[in-house]
């Protein structure tokens, strides 16, 4: 893989796909914000395949996708890092949340869970039951992280500043799960701290889950990186991309038109003829180009016709 020729001392972005499909126009906007934001700032671009969620990855969906970012002109720094291969770092980090006291043993079903409130976004709310003790003649299935009653606010770059109050929002939220594996909430924030990553640009479907990444960097003494949510794409019924909604894979034989889509998706102006331009050229232009200010603001926008 071409290394950037950037040293990027002040700036470590990540593109970071869970292998659950084929790269969709969705993931694609996801890649080509947080490249340019990174090249644009003379900064580092890190790959990672969000692999932690192994009943959910799909045989063949990394390579697939790294072909494609590949075949698109992506370059990346450094060696791609896989979740799957990292488990004795996420178990590092929960042991230092186990030895104090923040996690606790957890026998709810998801269906106990499901029946006993939501959140505010409608999401199911934890309601704290097995907090202080696991209930008599019941085993621990999953672990969860305690959150505390306050607000945990950050400053995202686009969408201005952002509360949860994690406790009447989300409850005491699940770090390692009922079949063994670590949540990702946990995986992302220990895989950012540790590849130093500096600035996370990503999709605003994620917006909900960063109070919890936040928190838990606290709980574990890590740095808290800069975010930046770009409009999550929805299909024509509002639906987020997905393998689930069926959204087309990127035709990787004209990744101009795609390159091309994808900037005007993020409110940038190409000039006539880009798509038919050399792939290089429209990288080119893009990261000479690049201008934040005119990234869409809204949480969702939906896919240009025809993607
Ligand atoms: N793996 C997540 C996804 O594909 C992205 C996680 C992140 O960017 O923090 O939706």
């Amino acid at each position: 893989m071409k290394a950037s020729e950037t040293s990027g001392l002040n700036y470590r972005g990540r593109f970071a796909p869970s292998p659950t499909g084929v790269l969709h126009f969705g993931s694609l906007v996801a890649a080509v914000g947080s490249y340019l934001e990174a090249r644009a700032a003379g900064g580092e671009w890190l790959l990672r395949i969000e692999d932690v969620d192994e009943p959910r990855t799909a045989a063949g969906a990394a390579d697939s996708i790294l072909r494609t970012l590949e075949r698109m002109g992506f370059a990346w720094d450094g060696e791609v890092v896989f979740q799957s291969r990292r488990t004795g770092r996420y178990r590092a980090a929960f042991e230092r949340l186990r030895l104090s006291a923040a996690v606790f043993a957890c026998a709810c079903s998801r269906r106990e869970v499901a029946d006993s409130g939501l959140g505010t976004d409608g999401a199911p709310r934890y309601p704290g039951t097995c907090r202080d003790g696991l209930p008599p003649a019941r085993a621990a299935r999953a672990w969860r992280l305690k959150v505390e009653p306050g607000r945990v606010c950050f400053e995202d770059v686009l969408q201005g500043r952002i509360c949860q109050d994690l406790a009447t929002e989300v409850g005491d939220f699940v770090v390692l799960r009922a079949d063994g594996f670590f949540a990702y909430q946990l995986a992302v924030v220990v895989d950012d701290a540790e590849q130093g990553v500096t600035h996370i640009v990503r999709g605003a479907d994620l917006i909900d889950s960063t109070p919890r990444q936040i928190y838990l960097q606290r709980q574990l003494g890590l740095p808290q990186p800069t975010y930046l949510h770009l409009p999550a794409v929805v299909n024509a019924l509002g639906e987020k991309l997905s393998k689930q909604t069926r959204a087309q894979p990127i035709d990787e034989h004209r990744p101009q038109a795609s390159l091309t889509a994808a900037l005007e998706f993020l409110g940038q102006a190409p000039p006539d003829g880009l798509a038919e331009a050399g792939l290089e050229d429209v990288w080119h232009w893009a990261i000479a180009h690049w201008q934040r200010q005119h990234l869409p603001r809204c949480r969702i926008a939906p896919a240009p016709a025809g993607w």
